[in-house]
C-alpha cells in the first residue's frame, strides 16, 4: 500500500519543476492526481508519463487566477476520481523584479495575483469541495522568502510571506468549523528547476550577477547543506503533509531549505 492510497490529489503548476516533482511523487505513492497547468500541453505530458509508469493521472489546462478555471478543475477532479483529498497550490511566478522605488503597479500586481490571489482561490475551491468528506490536507508552496527578506523581489516576498499567515487563517477557520481539513504552508530553499534557471539568466542580464553559472554558485552557496535542493526534496515533505502522517500538523509551516534559514 502506497502512503497516499485512496487519495485523491490536484496539484497546480505541475507541467514544470516543484510541482512536476509532487505530481509522480504522489501517483508513486498510490495517490489519483490532477496535474494542472497553464501550459495545457506540458500538463498532458507529465500526466502521461505518470500514467506510463503504472500510475493514475489526468492532465488539465488551469490558469489559477482564473475562478471558473478552479470551478472546472474541482469538477474534473470529482468526475475523474471521485471526491478530492489533497489539493497543492504550487503555481507561482518569480519574475527578477525592479527595487521598490520604480516597481511598476501592473507589475507587483502581476506576482500576487498568480502566487497570492491564485492561493486564496485554490485554498476556497479546496474548502468547499472537501468539507464534507473525509480528511483533506491543503499545501500551499510558499517559500524561504514567505519567512525572511531580499532584494529584487519585493511582489514575491510580500506574495509569499501573506500565503505563509494567510495557510494559518485558513487552518484555523477550518478547526473552528469542525471540518477535517488541514493547510500548511511548506517553505523551499533554491530548488534547481526552470524557475531557478530563468531567474539565473535574467539576473545576469540585468548585471545583477555576471553570469548565470557565476550566480548558481553564489546561490548555492547561501544554503549550509552544501548544495541546491531538488524537486524530489520538496515532494518528499510533501508526500508527508498530504499523508495521514501529518494528522497532527495544521497551521505549521514546514522549512525544507538546506539550512537557508538557519543563519
Ligand atoms: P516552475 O518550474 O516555473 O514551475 C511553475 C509552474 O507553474 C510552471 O509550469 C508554470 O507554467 C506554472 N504557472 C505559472 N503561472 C501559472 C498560473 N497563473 N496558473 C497555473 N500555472 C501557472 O517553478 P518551480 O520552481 O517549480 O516553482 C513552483 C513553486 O515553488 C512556486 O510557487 C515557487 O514560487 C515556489 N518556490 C520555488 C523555489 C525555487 O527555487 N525553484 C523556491 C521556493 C519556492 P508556465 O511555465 O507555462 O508559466
Amino acid at each position: 500500500m502506497g502512503r497516499l492510497q485512496g487519495k485523491v490529489a490536484l496539484v497546480t503548476g505541475a507541467g514544470s519543476g516543484i510541482g512536476e516533482g509532487i505530481a509522480a511523487a504522489y501517483a508513486s505513492e498510490g495517490a489519483c492526481v490532477v496535474v494542472a497547468d497553464l501550459d495545457a500541453a506540458a500538463a498532458a505530458r507529465v500526466a502521461a508519463t505518470i500514467v506510463a509508469q503504472g500510475g493514475k493521472a489526468v492532465g488539465l489546462a488551469q490558469d489559477v487566477t482564473r475562478e471558473q478555471d478552479w470551478d472546472a478543475a474541482v469538477a474534473r477532479a470529482q468526475a475523474e476520481f471521485g471526491d478530492l483529498s489533497v489539493l497543492v497550490n504550487n503555481a507561482g511566478i518569480a519574475p527578477c523584479a525592479d527595487p521598490i522605488e520604480t516597481l511598476s503597479l501592473a507589475d507587483w500586481r502581476r506576482t500576487l495575483a498568480v502566487n497570492l490571489d491564485g492561493v486564496f482561490l485554490g485554498t476556497r475551491a479546496g474548502i468547499r469541495a472537501m468539507r464534507a468528506g473525509a480528511a483533506g490536507s491543503i499545501i500551499n508552496i510558499s517559500s524561504v522568502y514567505g519567512l525572511v527578506g531580499t532584494t529584487r523581489a519585493p511582489d514575491y516576498v510580500a506574495a509569499k510571506g501573506a500565503v505563509r499567515l494567510f495557510s494559518k487563517a485558513a487552518a484555523l477557520e477550518c478547526a473552528e468549523a469542525g471540518y477535517r481539513i488541514r493547510v500548511n504552508s511548506l517553505h523551499p530553499g533554491f530548488i534547481d528547476t526552470p524557475m531557478l534557471e530563468r531567474g539565473l539568466e535574467q539576473m545576469s542580464g540585468k548585471g545583477i550577477v555576471p553570469d548565470p553559472v557565476t550566480g548558481r554558485a553564489a546561490i548555492t552557496s547561501l544554503h549550509p547543506i552544501g548544495r541546491l535542493g531538488t524537486p524530489t526534496d520538496i515532494a518528499a515533505a510533501a508526500v508527508y503533509l498530504a499523508s495521514d502522517e501529518s494528522a497532527f500538523m495544521t497551521g505549521a509551516e514546514l522549512v525544507v531549505d538546506g539550512g537557508y534559514t538557519a543563519r
